[in-house]
């Protein structure tokens, strides 16, 4: 038989045991939920190092994708040169900024000779693979940051040369002139001597102003460019004065 005080002594054992053991169990279970908190913060950490990992992926492809885009509209599919449309806008740009800073704008314009020779002869894509090796050649000969060679239209280039006058215009022709004449494409078909694809340049420059149109430089060239045509193709033609 167990004495009251022995009772009373397994009570309270029983007692404290019961409240240890709640204890610990909310002991236990709060820090379960702080490791499941832990966890979840640490899978939201690395889902978030995914996600930015993936943003900047994807803003660095966009950007090349735009750049590509932006180049691809610049560009001439055929010869690789600036577009027609660039050409446009640069000469415009250009024009601003020779307003502004009082400064010359130079310009040649080329044109293949006997080109439709060429092709009736050669076959178009052989026509083809002169107008890339004649662009070639005259973008090797410009190799300024600010020069734009462009393909005007048809087998007709065009230069755009900031901050040239009409001595460097002269020059710039002349080596093109020359370079055109080394690459000596065979063109046993044109009227100009010699049996090689030749080009007839015409070239002119201005200090724009405000009261000067771009169109005028152009008109001025193609001036310069029929005169190299009537005089026997294969020259350049410079305008005498600057406009
Ligand atoms: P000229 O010396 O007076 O300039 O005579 P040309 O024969 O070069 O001039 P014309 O305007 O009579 O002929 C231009 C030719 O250029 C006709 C056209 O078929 C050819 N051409 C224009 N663009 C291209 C092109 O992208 N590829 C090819 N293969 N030929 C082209
Ligand atoms: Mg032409
Ligand atoms: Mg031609």
């Amino acid at each position: 038989m167990m004495d009251k005080l022995t009772i009373d002594h397994h009570l309270f054992n029983f007692a404290f045991e019961n409240r240890l053991q709640r204890s610990y169990g909310a002991m236990m279970n709060r820090l379960l939920e702080q490791q499941a908190q832990l966890a979840d913060q640490l899978v939201n950490e690395q889902l978030l190092q995914a996600l930015v990992k993936d943003f900047v992926r994807i803003e660095r492809e966009l950007a090349e994708a735009h750049r590509q885009v932006v180049a691809l509209s610049r560009t001439d599919a055929l010869t690789n040169l600036a577009n027609r449309r660039w050409f446009d806008e640069s000469l415009h740009s250009e024009w601003s900024r020779a307003v502004r800073a009082s400064g010359t704008l130079g310009l040649l314009l080329l044109d293949i000779d006997c080109f439709k020779l060429y092709n009736d002869n050669y076959g178009h894509p052989a026509g083809d693979d002169c107008l890339r090796q004649v662009a070639r050649t005259i973008q090797g000969v410009l190799l300024r940051p600010p020069d734009l060679v462009a393909r005007y239209g048809g087998e007709e280039i065009v230069c755009l040369l900031p901050g040239t006058g009409l001595a460097g215009i002269k020059k710039v022709g002349e080596e093109i002139l020359a370079a055109i004449r080394t690459l000596a494409l065979p063109h046993a078909f044109s009227k100009v001597p010699d049996a090689i694809v030749t080009v007839s340049i015409g070239g002119s420059a201005c200090l724009p102003r405000n009261d000067l149109e771009a169109a005028a430089l152009l008109k001025q060239a193609d001036e310069m460019l029929y005169h190299s045509k009537e005089n026997g193709r294969n020259r350049l033609t410079v305008a005498q004065e600057m406009l």
